[in-house]
């Protein structure tokens, strides 16, 4: 019998009277796990009131006071970690190993959160004027929301809510449909750690749900992250309501590969970077730059066994090393694709559909491919796959290679493995991505530093968690006071000035 899975509206499950469901499946077997609400508009509608209620009180409560909170989550998290983590494995897909480095990933923002009143401290200048003395500080929004995919679902959502409320604002979360069970866990802990009813809420849903967040007069910000063309409409819909938008989107992210680099070191960075977590990862590499003919023969030569003996399995093996896809409809646009690489005309040289596992055949399992001789007008280099597809695209020189990260549409991160300092430092600094590596694949940024793509890949002014979040999260106020032994008698029709 699948569970149901309903919101947490004011730290209580709330099951919802749509009638309207989304099925939940574990895709190692294909078999039905779970049914999970998709609320109502007027059901969402009672999420953000509940979130604009506990509002004033969080608002004034001492930033030092709400981070206590944090502290306490902080310590539950960690000690139900394994349970997280299975959940997440089991509607994910993802390995153990991978599920856990998720769930420290999303830990670290909170240890970044319990710092955050240095960072809404403010500051002050005496005597900007006679007897005139400025401050300014970072006020909370009010109720702010999230909506987030089902790729990182414990972590992702853990970019945005413990930034949003250690800077005083609520929140109203809405998780992807497709993997809420271990995000409604944390949820659960949320409640455990002390945090008022009301201050972070969770409600499941689909489009209704996210809509209603996007055009409610009360909610004052949304958080996206998710594919690139929801996150465009939902940073056009959202600001057209007058709403501040973070919509984090798709990617392509490219790994240029110099002649002088260490082709173990890269081999091994792109087996990680490629097929960790079977490619569903914004940060994945699916396109590597060798520059030079040698250097992409003996890439292929290196990469093509290592592909064909990456561990495929369920996270229940412990010695899986990529998991399934997330659903049917992911394997088939993936193996579509694979199609279509081919008809094109490269050169499929590991074929992942040929090593599906046939002792776990109704799950959405496909290993690991290699496209050789890819061009850029081919759709396996245009599109975002989100699967576990590397595609080579050939380059001759360095500027060749250069300019084709900088003209795809996408933008978040871009790597170099090479040995040449200057070769990396002109790459980093001309690179039209928001995160670069040289000589690291996933150059996801630590939490104290903040996560943004460029061009297709982030709509929106600020990237998210670290400064940039808190920046998102609040607004500045600046005052500037006088007392009556600094004031000048008289009228002063003229601009006011220094003086
Ligand atoms: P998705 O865009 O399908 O869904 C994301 C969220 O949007 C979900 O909560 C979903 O319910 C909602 N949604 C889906 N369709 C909608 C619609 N028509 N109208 C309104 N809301 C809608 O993304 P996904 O498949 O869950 O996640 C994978 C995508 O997310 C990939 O493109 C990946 O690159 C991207 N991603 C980006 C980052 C980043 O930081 N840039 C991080 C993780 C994932």
């Amino acid at each position: 019998m699948p569970k149901k899975i309903h919101s947490i509206v004011n730290g209580v499950s709330q099951p919802s009277m749509s009638g309207r469901f989304h099925e939940v499946f574990n895709p190692a077997t294909g078999e039905q796990t779970g049914q999970v609400d998709l609320c109502s508009a007027a059901e969402v509608s009672a999420a953000v009131a509940a979130a604009k209620a506990a509002l004033p009180e969080w608002a004034a409560t001492p930033p030092m006071k709400r981070i206590r909170c944090l502290f306490n989550f902080k310590v539950l998290l960690e000690s139900n970690a394994q349970r997280i983590a299975h959940l997440l494995s089991e509607e994910h897909g993802k390995t153990l190993d991978d599920a856990m480095g998720e769930l420290s990933r999303g830990i670290e923002v909170v240890d970044f959160c319990c710092g955050i009143p240095h960072l809404l401290k403010g500051e002050f200048s005496r005597d900007v004027g006679t007897g005139v003395d400025t401050y300014s500080d970072r006020q909370p929004l009010g109720v702010v929301a999230g909506i987030t995919p089902f790729n990182f679902p414990v972590m992702v959502p853990m970019w945005m809510y413990p930034v949003a409320v250690a800077c005083g604002n609520t929140f109203v979360l809405k998780p992807s449909e497709r993997d809420p069970s271990a995000g409604l866990l944390v949820q659960e802990l949320i409640a455990e750690a002390g945090f008022p009813a009301g201050v972070i809420n969770m409600v499941m849903g689909d489009k209704e749900a996210v809509d209603t967040l996007l055009t409610h007069a009360d909610v004052k910000a949304v958080s996206f992250v998710g594919s690139t063309p929801i996150a465009e409409y939902v940073y056009r819909t959202g600001t057209a309501n007058g709403k501040r938008i973070q919509a984090l989107g798709g990617a392509k992210n490219h790994m240029v590969i110099m002649p002088d680099a260490d082709m173990e070191q890269v081999a091994d960075a792109l087996m990680g970077a490629v097929y960790g977590s079977a490619g569903e990862r914004c940060m994945a590499i699916s396109v590597a730059v060798p520059v030079g003919e040698e250097t992409a023969d003996r890439l292929i030569d290196i990469m093509r066994p290592r592909i064909e003996a990456l561990r495929v399995g369920p996270a229940t093996e412990t010695n899986s090393q990529m998991g399934p896809l997330i659903t049917r409809a992911s394997l088939d646009r993936v193996s579509g694709y694979l199609d279509k690489g081919v008809a094109d005309g490269a050169t499929l040289v590991v074929d992942g559909r040929k090593q599906r596992q046939t002792a776990w055949s109704n799950g959405y399992f496909i290993a690991g491919s290699l496209f050789d001789h890819a061009t850029t007008e081919m759709s396996i280099y245009k599109d975002e796959i989100f699967g576990p597809v590397l595609v080579v695209v050939r380059t001759d020189s360095f500027a060749a290679a250069l300019e084709m990260v900088n003209v795809h549409e996408y933008g978040n991160g871009a790597a170099i493995f090479t040995r040449d300092g200057d070769c990396a430092r002109t790459f980093a600094n001309a690179v039209q991505a928001g995160m670069v590596g040289v000589n690291v694949p996933i150059p996801v940024p630590v939490s104290s530093h903040s996560f943004g793509g460029w061009k297709r890949s982030l709509f929106g002014d600020h990237a998210i968690y670290g400064p940039e979040g808190v920046h998102f999260y609040t607004r500045l106020k600046t005052v500037t006071t006088r007392w009556p032994a600094g004031i000048r008698s008289g009228v002063q029709f003229d601009f006011p000035t220094l003086e």
